[in-house]
């Protein structure tokens, strides 16, 4: 059927074409049958002549015997008047008679019948059609048929029968003939013609003359008067004891139906022939090959008719199912290029219905790449049907947005894809920039407002890729540059290239480092005012084999984008509480351990179940840890946020949030939340000493730190100073270089051993 399909047209091809072989052979069938029925009548019509003319030539040859028996010497010596009696009254009883006579032996007429009386009288032995026949008559003993001729007197066309009048010992007195009508008699009326290709004739073995000529084809006049040439009949002979493998005389006795076919002046002619011994006639009939066509033209022209009308129906019926085929066609194809809710085209679209596109170098275009933001979180607070309405409102505003010549296209869940002939990167940046606004505009769907954020990487066709997964995966890393920063726009550069290689490399051997124990995790002091030890805050560490050793904040991102954040989670947590554990045991002193908990690890499924589970065992107080999150952290379901917060919060841990400043938390935010501490960025403490805006940022954090009674630390401390100054401000707990730095748990030990043997207050 998918072949049937497919080939619709071979299909319909192969029809037409069966058929007309079909048609092709009925209408050969059907020539021959046509031919064969005429050939049938024509036979049927040869009989009907043969019978016929035998039977009038036999009975007038009959009567003239029994009038030349009448007419003895004595009679035709002695008796004219009994003659011509005889004659009146046979002309009388026989009208297939046109007269009767005798004559002397020199041809000279001397009784005739009455309606010959009073016309001029013809010498027999002169006149040129009746000599031959009249001088063979005079030497035969029997009836002598003469050639038709035409009277001119009786103005009628004759056949003679002649006989001579001889005494019992053989002497020649005299030769009495009739005339047999040519026309009007059952002679002539049988020999109709079947149609106007047909003709009959009778001709003579004698001398080849027609005594018969059924006129349809030529002048009778002229037939009459011309004998059949000897080389014709002698081709027919021949022809025709070749095909039915008999002699000349087998032929000639009388036994045989002759059907023979062929030309006559260029017409073909099948005709069908028998001869009479008796009276020396052949009986032809032939008939033209045009008589088959004229039937076979108007059967031939029905069958077209229908067949060609079926073809025509059947033309339609294909065409039907041809259209109704390529509609579904073209639904399945626009909805295989298209998306579905949204209406927009779809990456396969691009991939093939803009193909082309990507093989102009010269004709140079960018594709803006927008990632909303946080829009799983839609799909899970309020459900797929309202995502939809809202992935409907983003389609609408990014059509408002963009031009009419930009393509737009959904690229799979929340990921769009503008197709622009802009190029200039000013342009371009400000137009993506545009679309971003548009999109982080309120929303205000059935009765819910909320603002979504959105991202955009931007790239280049030829320059980023010279094919659409190419520039695709350019604009995509460039969105993922974009992503970092929230709700912004990136133009792609070809070291996120580079990053993005390190990244995969990274990816591919984090695996390894996980199986191979290749982490390990180190420890920095936290000091307080006193100089004291109070806490430690755990790093992780990774030595690869092969990249040798990668920074945290190079693998932890890609370990969260690849899903092993829980297993490596689980190490860092698990490592830590042990490690910890068993210093506290061993110097008998209880001192805070802060985990930094990266986004994915935190919202895994079971994270507090397993903080929970590790800490139980190890005789560690809740309130001795500290969890380090970050702001990107309130990006995501504050609800959900909350929620295990306050869980972490019930069982007496402290939570911390780290890089303090750097995000975008809110106070209101900050008030909801049930945070311990704040972090002190890295990036203040270094320009505290040098920079206003630095100063500023870190008095001001120390300031909400105080108004919400939470804690504040200063990481990154390098020098004195900037400690020194960190106290003035308010602040009195510090982390840094210039105390410590991230030490292993040996080090770590011998540093607290020898801190709570001589520390000394930070600054004065
Ligand atoms: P962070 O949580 O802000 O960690 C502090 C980073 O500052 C650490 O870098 C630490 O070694 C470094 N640091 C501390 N004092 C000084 C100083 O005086 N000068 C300078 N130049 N650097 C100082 P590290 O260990 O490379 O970690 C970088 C980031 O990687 C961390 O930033 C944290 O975000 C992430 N990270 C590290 N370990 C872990 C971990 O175990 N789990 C998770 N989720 N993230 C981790
Ligand atoms: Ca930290
Ligand atoms: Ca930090």
């Amino acid at each position: 059927m998918p072949v049937l399909k497919k080939n619709i047209w071979l299909v319909f091809y192969a029809l037409v074409l069966t058929g007309s072989i079909l048609l092709a052979y009925i209408s050969y069938v059907r020539w021959y049958d046509i031919k064969e029925s005429l050939q049938k009548q024509q036979q049927y019509q040869v009989e009907l002549v043969k019978n016929s003319v035998s039977s009038v030539l036999e009975n007038q040859s009959i009567l003239l015997r029994v009038i030349g028996s009448q007419i003895t010497k004595d009679v035709f010596l002695n008796h004219p008047d009994a003659i011509r009696s005889l004659f009146d009254e046979q002309l009388r009883l026989n009208p297939e008679l046109a007269g009767i006579g005798v004559s002397r032996p020199d041809g000279t007429p001397f009784i005739v019948s009455k309606n010959l009386r009073q016309l001029p009288r013809l010498n027999l032995s002169t006149a040129k059609e009746t000599s031959e026949s009249f001088k063979r008559a005079l030497v035969s003993q029997d009836v002598v048929i003469g050639r038709t001729y035409y009277h001119p007197n009786l103005k009628e066309w004759i056949i003679p029968i002649r006989k001579s009048l001889r005494t019992q010992e053989g002497e020649l007195y005299g030769l009495v003939a009739v005339g047999v009508y040519l026309e009007g008699t059952s002679f002539w009326s049988s020999a109709t013609h079947i149609n106007p290709h047909h003709q009959l004739s009778v001709v003579r073995d004698s001398d080849l003359y027609f005594q018969f000529y059924s006129s349809g084809w030529n002048n009778s006049q002229q037939s009459y008067n011309k004998p059949l040439t000897q080389n014709s009949f002698d081709t027919f002979v021949q022809r025709s004891t070749e095909k039915y493998q008999i002699s000349e005389f087998e032929l000639r006795n009388g036994s045989t139906q002759i059907s023979l076919e062929y030309n006559v002046r260029g017409d073909s002619v099948f005709s069908d022939i028998r001869f009479n011994p008796d009276l020396g006639l052949w009986f032809v009939s032939e008939m033209k090959n045009s008589a088959v066509w004229d039937v076979f033209y108007h059967t031939f022209w029905i069958y077209c008719l229908i067949f060609g009308s079926t073809l025509v129906i059947i033309f339609f019926l294909f065409k039907l199912i041809y259209q109704a085929d390529k509609k579904r066609h073209q639904a399945l194809v626009y909805q295989a290029h298209h998306d579905k809710l949204t209406a927009l085209p779809n990456r396969n679209y691009i991939l093939y219905k803009e193909a082309e596109r990507f093989e102009k170098p010269d004709n140079p275009f960018s594709i803006i790449f927008i990632d909303m933001d946080r829009f799983k979180n839609i799909n899970d607070s309020y459900g797929h049907k309202f995502g939809d309405k809202v992935l409907i409102e983003i389609t609408r505003r990014l059509k408002v947005s963009c031009n009419s010549n930009d393509l737009i296209a959904r690229l799979s869940g929340d990921e769009f894809l503008i197709l622009t002939s802009e190029t200039n990167p000013t342009e371009l940046t400000s137009k993506a920039k545009k679309i971003i606004q548009t999109l982080c505009e309120p929303y205000d769907i059935n009765k819910q407002h909320f603002i979504l954020g959105a991202s955009a990487g931007i790239a280049q066709y030829p320059a980023h890729g010279d094919n659409l997964e190419a520039v695709l995966s350019s604009a995509d890393l460039a969105m993922f540059d974009a992503k970092t920063l929230k709700s912004s726009v990136s133009f792609f550069d070809p070291i996120m290239m580079n990053d993005h290689i390190d990244r995969l490399k990274i990816e591919q051997e984090l695996h390894r480092g996980l199986s191979e124990s290749e982490f390990y995790m180190v420890y920095q002091p936290k000091i307080d005012g006193d100089g004291k030890v109070y806490g430690v805050e755990a790093l992780v560490r990774w030595k690869n084999q092969q990249l040798g050793f990668v920074p945290p904040d190079r693998f932890i991102s890609v370990a969260e984008s690849c899903g092993l954040i829980p297993a490596l989670g689980e190490f860092i947590i698990k490592t830590t509480l042990t490690d910890i554990a068993s210093l506290q045991k061993e110097i008998d002193f209880e001192f805070n351990v802060a985990i930094n908990i990266s986004v994915q690890q935190f919202f895994h499924a079971n994270f507090v179940d397993l903080l929970e589970q590790e800490i139980a065992g190890r005789n560690i107080p809740y309130d001795k840890i500290t969890l380090e999150i970050t702001e990107s952290l309130f990006i995501e379901d504050i609800d959900a946020l909350l929620l295990i917060l306050q869980r972490i919060r019930s069982l007496g841990m402290e939570i911390s949030l780290d890089d303090f400043g750097t995000g975008f938390s809110s106070l209101g935010m900050l008030r909801r939340l049930p945070i311990d501490e704040l972090k002190i960025d890295k990036s203040f403490v270094d320009n505290i000493l040098t920079e206003e805006p630095a100063r500023q940022m870190v008095q001001s954090i120390i300031a909400i730190s105080q108004n919400y009674q939470m804690s504040v630390i200063a990481e990154g401390v390098e020098e004195i100073e900037q400690a020194q100054l960190l106290k003035d401000f308010g602040c009195y707990h510090f982390q840094g270089y210039h105390f410590a730095r991230p030490l292993p748990l040996d080090e770590l030990r011998e540093f607290i051993i020898h801190n709570r043997a001589q520390a000394s207050p930070v600054a004065d």
